[in-house]
């Protein structure tokens, strides 16, 4: 497996059979947005295609319950900062479940690791790399000299480009806070340097460094991390332990509308569980999958629509190959080209994680069957094709779901529905076999035509 490291800017190899991985999680002031769901999809893929590598992976994804944001929102309500943060880490755990996402080995909050985030802050004061004005302590930028690596900027020009400080406390505009001197009716803990909260950056790096050691095999995030906040914990990191902190580095493009970057502040967003709601969790995820996880995407109902299309396309090809009767042999052509497909798949995601060239592999692995059925094949052939589609999408979260069935009778009312409607077509009585298409689908039975037959679902929301 090779990845992308936005810090070498060359691709990686990852060597480990235990990849211990971090991504930046979500502060938890609102629900989040679909854009926000990007990295949580996309990483949470690569985490289940490592583990069905035989890699365990240790996944690493920080809830930062002490923000700004969360202080504001509380103010706007009235209620403790606390109360904000528990209500939305709940809600966000529910929207992984909506997004198919599978809860990650350690979901650690900043507010647990504040006494670890003073020891920190302590090594950093005790090696120069850090110093105390009036209650803040701030990080020295011009202290380590691998400041910039990440983001490839340039410290003399970041220094050119930075405004007069505002805060006259810092020595450099660059420097970022460490620690912040409590401001009244906020969130504070006793430190050495008085109350205070830490700061943001600080929290990510010493949450991840604490869990899984250094250097982390991976740490992931959306592309608008990379400066300050990534590169601001690699400068921590690396000045506390001399050691590099993390060896790839990943980044998902962002989300746009429109080619303008979804944000909250901007207003032009959805929330990732009414997207879920009205196009489904394969969706949304088909739709993040199919695009390249580093460039940005742009959000629209017509994209998310032609991804339901197509999620639905595979469906009827899975659920009519696996009601055909296990009958005759697999051409050995035919199996050849499962495995050359197979093959294909894994080449596609060792390089860089090329979701969107896998998916079309299962693409393709549908119109072989289409074709090998066509062509006389027998229905074992395209069987095997079903099975080898639902066996390689698993790790993507991905075309696992069984047809639906219908209690009691019902199952067999409809079969038999579907008998008559086809023997009248044959008979080209179109009107007749149109009219049980149109009735069931006013009962909420809609039916699909497909090379192998017909298949049918049931409308969610029908009885
Ligand atoms: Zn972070």
């Amino acid at each position: 497996m090779h990845l992308m490291s936005t810090l070498s800017r060359r691709m990686e190899e990852l060597t480990s059979d235990t990849v211990r991985m971090y991504v930046c999680g979500p502060t938890v002031y609102d629900l989040i947005h679909i854009g926000n769901a990007r990295p949580f999809i996309v990483f949470d893929a690569l985490r289940r295609y490592l583990e069905s590598q035989g890699r365990e992976v240790i996944y690493v994804q920080n809830i930062t319950d002490i923000e700004d944001k969360i202080i504001g929102r509380a103010r706007e309500e009235g209620v403790p900062a606390s109360e904000i943060a528990a209500r939305y880490t709940d809600e966000y755990f529910q929207d992984l479940e909506r997004l198919g996402v599978k809860r990650p080995t350690h979901s650690p909050k900043a507010t647990e690791y504040v006494g670890k985030m003073i020891e920190l802050i302590k090594v950093l004061i005790d090696k120069g790399h850090a110093y105390v004005a009036a209650g803040d302590v701030y990080f020295s930028v011009a202290s380590f000299p691998g400041y910039g690596k990440l983001s490839g900027k340039v410290l003399e020009e970041l220094e050119a480009g930075a405004r007069i400080a505002v805060d006259e406390k810092k020595r450099d505009p660059l420097d970022f806070a460490l620690w912040k001197a409590a401001k009244p009716g906020e969130p504070k803990w006793p430190s050495p340097w008085g109350e205070g909260r830490p700061g943001w950056h600080t929290e990510c790096v010493v949450m991840s460094m604490d869990i899984l050691g250094v250097p982390l095999d991976i740490h992931a995030g959306g592309n608008d991390l990379i400066f300050p906040h990534h590169e601001n914990e690699i400068a921590q990191a690396e000045a506390a332990t001399g050691k590099t902190f993390a060896r790839i580095w990943l980044h998902n493009g962002m989300l746009t509308v429109r080619g303008e970057k979804m944000a909250k502040s901007l207003g032009n967003f959805a929330y990732a569980r009414d997207v879920v709601a009205e196009y489904g969790t394969e969706a949304v995820r088909y739709f993040y999958l199919t695009r390249a996880y580093r460039k940005p995407l742009d959000f629209s109902d017509e994209a998310l629509r032609e991804a339901k299309k197509a999620v639905e396309g595979v469906y009827d090809f899975l659920w009519a190959a696996e009601a055909l009767p296990e009958e005759g042999e697999i051409p050995e052509g035919f199996s050849a080209e499962l495995a050359a497909l197979e093959e294909r798949f894994h080449v596609r995601l060792s390089e860089d994680f090329d979701t969107a060239g896998a998916i079309g592999v299962l693409q393709e692995l549908v119109g072989a069957a289409h074709r090998l059925r066509q062509g006389g094949g027998d229905p074992i052939g395209a069987r095997a094709a079903a099975a080898l589609v639902r066996r390689l999408a698993q790790p993507l979260g991905l075309f696992q779901r069984a047809r639906p069935r219908a209690e009691g009778r019902t199952e067999e009312l409809i079969g038999l529905l579907i008998e008559l409607r086809a023997a009248l077509r044959s008979q080209k009585n179109f009107a007749l076999a149109d009219r049980i298409r149109d009735r069931l689908s006013q009962l909420g039975i809609e039916l699909r035509d497909t090379p192998d037959g017909t298949t049918w679902t049931i409308r969610k929301g029908s009885g």
